[in-house]
């Protein structure tokens, strides 16, 4: 079957009672067999029949061996970190998401392992930083908020080699898209807050594992530290997940028209948006994407640092948040906003100007959201 079908229909079938819409499991333990003798759920930070739905789901769409579902897509980020050990060693991009960046630098360096970020949009700079304690490679699928483009297939190939994890974040790019797993990966994390959930109201995070075994290391790390997805929540990802393709194909054409629009504007410097062919990387997205790029699109004003925020203040459909994959368009200044926990030196060597802007584009008619900008942009 294809995406949507399977999106709409795998791990929706009726219950017993027939019902089209599963039913919500909010119950946190069940009543068991005999003493020693465990029935198919025990206790719900264990596992659940809503949330063994909707793994069911994202496995399936990701291609993986399993999935898991986490309460945020920090804590799926934390528990694939748990593969890592003191004195491990992990190669990640140096645009990667700000709550990324905090949690390797703040949180995991806690526990002594040691990090190190490289321009991942050029696999020999991964294949250099690998060291004999490296274990585990993380790279974005499209940079944030660069929107550079790794080699997956390369990576791959230098990870297998080198006996090293790799493990990407595809958040910017739902598997109605790509599905990294295929490309040589050996772990998929989403934010499903974004394209998953779609709507901005459910936080969640995903786990996909290329293999049993690698999905049976992450369950028992999930079911040690407790980041679980709830049972009401897993019902709204899971009603998500069942337009996401057609959110995601829309999205993906309108982003790629205003890219086009800003190209031309005579107070934007540059455009960051994949599916352009003058982005850096436009004949790798294709190879790796086809004709969606997903609906992320940076872009540096022609102005200092209060003009961009001026822009960002300056719009009336595109609400002024981080985030971004839902219904609604969003602009945000990644210098204060989503990066502001980034060191300055670490922003700029990540390109992150002060004059950026990026924009998340929604469900809204495109010719709204390009006036909007327009308007914004006048600011300047
Ligand atoms: C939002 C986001 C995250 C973090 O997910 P939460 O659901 O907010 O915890 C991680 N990576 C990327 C690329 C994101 O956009």
């Amino acid at each position: 079957m294809k995406f949507r079908t399977r999106a709409i229909h795998v791990g929706s079938e009726p219950d017993s009672t027939g019902a089209v819409v599963p039913p919500i499991y909010l119950a946190t333990t069940y009543v068991q067999p005999g003493p020693g003798d465990w029935g198919a759920f025990d206790y719900s930070r264990s596992g659940s029949p809503s949330r063994s739905r909707v793994e069911k789901a994202i496995a399936n769409l990701e291609d993986a061996a399993g999935s898991l579902a986490f309460s945020s897509g920090m804590a799926a980020t934390h528990c694939a970190m748990g593969l890592l050990e003191s004195g491990d060693h992990i190669v990640a991009g140096c645009d990667i998401y700000g709550g990324t960046y905090r949690l390797l630098h703040k949180i995991c360096n806690r526990n002594r392992i040691d990090v190190t970020l490289v321009h991942a949009d050029n696999a020999a700079n991964i294949a250099a930083a690998i060291r004999p304690e490296t274990k585990m490679v993380w790279v974005e699928t499209i940079g944030n908020p660069l929107m550079s483009v790794p080699d997956f297939q390369a990576i791959a190939r230098i990870t297998r080699e080198a006996n090293v994890l790799f493990a990407v974040d595809s958040t910017f790019v739902p598997p109605s898209i790509f599905r990294p797993l295929q490309a040589g990966a050996d772990i998929v994390m989403h934010s499903a807050t974004k394209y998953f959930g779609g709507h901005s109201d459910c936080l969640a995070g995903a786990l996909s594992a290329k293999t049993p075994e690698l999905h049976q290391r992450l369950y028992f790390i999930q079911n040690a530290t407790g980041a679980v997805l709830g049972g009401l929540e897993c019902h709204l990802l899971h009603r998500g997940i069942k337009t996401m393709e057609l959110r995601v194909r829309e999205q993906s054409k309108s982003a790629l028209l205003i890219a086009q629009w800003l190209e031309k504007h005579p107070r934007v410097r540059r455009v960051l948006f994949p599916g352009l062919p003058s982005h850096p990387h436009h004949l790798r997205a294709k190879q790796y994407f086809g004709e969606q790029f997903g609906a992320m699109v940076s872009f540096d004003i022609d102005g200092d640092i209060d003009a961009a925020k001026r822009v960002c203040k300056g719009t009336k459909i595109f609400g002024l948040a981080v985030s971004c994959g839902a219904v609604e368009s969003l602009i945000e200044q990644p210098a204060t906003m989503s990066h502001a926990s980034y060191d300055p030196a670490a922003r700029a060597k990540a390109g992150i100007t002060d004059s950026l802007v990026r924009i998340a584009v929604g469900l809204e008619d495109p010719e709204d959201l390009i006036e909007d900008l327009n308007h914004a942009l006048s600011q300047i």
